[in-house]
């Protein structure tokens, strides 16, 4: 249920993954009035990017991947009044004030703002990228598996993501490129020893994708060699490209007006508040060295209980 919208609320919760989730969770618990605000159709978030079993989040013991965590989530909030608007952007943020304009122009206002805005897959902004996604351009080898076997793909990265996908893609398809940057590969060395071993895979390193091109599809990428500018780029066939090279924090909204660290994610103090009172960042946004969903749950936990708390101090 929404809630009305002629009193001030508590709490509004900017996106609806595990920690925008756990906020919500805790603030019907406190009573406080909340409203969640998601731009995608769907809530969970990076749930359903987990394509492997969740055995390490309590709980979940039998979660056979991340959209099997959400149903748990969901099946407990429907048991609650929890406020959730899905299919709505916030497009600006007044940490100041306290208030939010969504994309449409509507303006709202609350005694707090929870951010768990989370993350997203770093891309390489290269021409392509954006116009061949979905055909041919993918974001997990995971899932794509079945559509790429028997083609040739070549996964862009050197860290666990990347390897992992190379050697996951390589179990169905004939050849893989694995091209990275850097003169070494970042990955465990696990991945990288079993790297070593398969010749179906061919790392490229201190090598640039400079272009991913097609017609109606991928039909290969431009290589450019970091040692080697003048060069003419390399045209190398390929039939799919699999970007993995990391992810950034949603957190543009707060620039300037909220610390944040070198590569933009929030600080926070221990009581997941920022740098402007009543406005607190949960989850990956705040944790750039150790994002888990236990830690988003718990984050969006002790937001939501400092806002109770204080509220009932006033
Ligand atoms: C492949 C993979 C495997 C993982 N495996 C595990 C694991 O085994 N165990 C584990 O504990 N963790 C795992 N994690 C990490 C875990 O999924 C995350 O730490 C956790 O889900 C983060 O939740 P979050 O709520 O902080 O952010 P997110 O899940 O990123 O949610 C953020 C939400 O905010 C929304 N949003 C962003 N901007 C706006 C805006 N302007 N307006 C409205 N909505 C907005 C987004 O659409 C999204 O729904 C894994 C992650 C990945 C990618």
């Amino acid at each position: 249920m929404l809630p009305d919208s002629s009193s001030m609320l508590d709490a509004i919760i900017i996106g609806s993954g595990a920690a925008g989730l756990s906020a919500a969770l805790w603030c019907d618990d406190l009573k406080l009035r909340h409203l969640v605000l998601e731009r995608r159709a769907d809530v969970g978030g990076q749930l359903h990017w987990i394509h492997n079993p969740v055995a390490n989040h309590l709980g979940t013991i039998d979660a056979a991947n991340g959209r099997a965590v959400l149903d748990i989530f969901a099946a407990q909030l429907a048991r609650r009044d929890v406020s959730i608007r899905t299919n709505t952007e916030v497009t600006r943020i007044d940490a100041l004030k306290h208030t939010v304009r969504l994309a449409g122009g509507e303006e709202m206002a609350a005694r707090n703002i929870i951010l768990a805005s989370g993350l997203r897959r770093r891309t390489l902004g290269i021409p392509g990228e954006a116009e061949f996604r979905g055909r041919g351009v993918s974001a997990s080898g995971t899932r794509d598996r079945n559509a790429l076997a028997g083609r040739t793909v070549c996964v862009i990265g050197g860290g666990d993501a990347a390897v992992e996908n190379a050697l996951l893609l390589a179990e169905v398809c004939p050849q893989v490129w694995l091209v990275h940057r850097g003169a070494g590969l970042r990955a465990r060395p696990e991945f990288v020893e079993r790297l070593a071993d398969n010749e179906r895979i061919t790392p490229r390193l201190t090598t640039r994708v400079t272009r991913i091109f097609g017609t109606s599809s991928v039909e290969g990428v431009e290589l450019q060699r970091d040692d080697a500018y003048d060069a003419e780029p390399e045209r190398l066939p390929v039939d799919a490209v699999l970007v993995r090279i990391g992810y950034e924090p949603n957190t543009e909204l707060l620039r300037a007006q909220v610390d944040l660290d070198d590569a933009g994610y929030v600080r926070v103090t221990h009581e997941h508040e920022t740098s402007v009172r009543g406005v607190f960042a949960v989850g990956d946004i705040a944790n750039p060295i150790a994002p888990t969903i236990s830690g988003a749950v718990g984050a969006g936990a002790t937001a939501a209980k400092v806002i109770e708390a204080r509220h009932r101090n006033r």
